[in-house]
């Protein structure tokens, strides 16, 4: 569904975690996590033009987090606060009113979800925020639990497939299906 068609008043877009790291060349890159970009600037740009509030999510680590698998955790070292790999991809058609939403920053555990512990729930439900649209890294981890916790939250939920690839296929699949059971929407085309 192209973004013109859909995107209306009390939506807003969610970026998450379209940051270099999970990119190709990243410390933990995705297969094609920039293919995500291009589609998601046409949401963007589309947002922009109609005022619909973006906000974009960041994986955002104090050097040793407890996730990296160096202190024992799941993952590569990633996204360690103020590095390149932090950054988000060049490419993304950011606005300069964006609102950053930044994760991952406690030291005693990691967030997958955009809206754990950010106090973004209450700010979307102050917006009056009905709809809430989502791509981006990785689906199968962030993207899906923070698409979760946002239905979970009350809201209709639709998560842009093409604007998402998983960590793994089998994940991805696996996302797919529970979030199709909580009731979010996945848009195909
Ligand atoms: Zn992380």
């Amino acid at each position: 569904m192209p973004p013109r068609e859909v995107l209306q008043p009390r939506d807003a877009l969610l970026v998450v975690d379209v940051q270099n790291d999970f990119c190709p060349g990243g410390a933990l890159s995705i297969e094609d996590g920039d293919a995500v970009v291009p589609v998601l600037n046409e949401w963007i740009d589309e947002a922009d033009a109609k005022g619909i509030p973006i906000y974009a999510s960041r994986d955002w680590h104090p050097q040793d987090h407890i996730s990296f698998q160096t202190q024992g955790g799941p993952w590569p070292p990633h996204c360690v606060q103020d590095t390149e790999g932090a950054a988000f991809h060049p490419a993304l058609h950011l606005p300069q009113h964006v609102i950053k939403v930044t994760k991952g920053v406690r030291f005693d555990q990691d967030q997958y979800s955009v809206f754990d512990q950010t106090g973004l729930l209450d700010e979307l439900k102050r917006r009056e925020v009905q709809r809430v649209w989502i791509g981006g890294l990785a689906q199968d981890v962030c993207v899906c639990a923070s698409a979760l916790d946002a239905r979970q939250g009350g809201f209709k939920v639709h998560v842009i497939k093409a604007a998402t690839r998983p960590v793994t296929a089998e994940g991805g699949a696996r996302a797919l299906r529970q979030l199709r059971d909580a009731g979010i929407v996945i848009e195909e085309d």
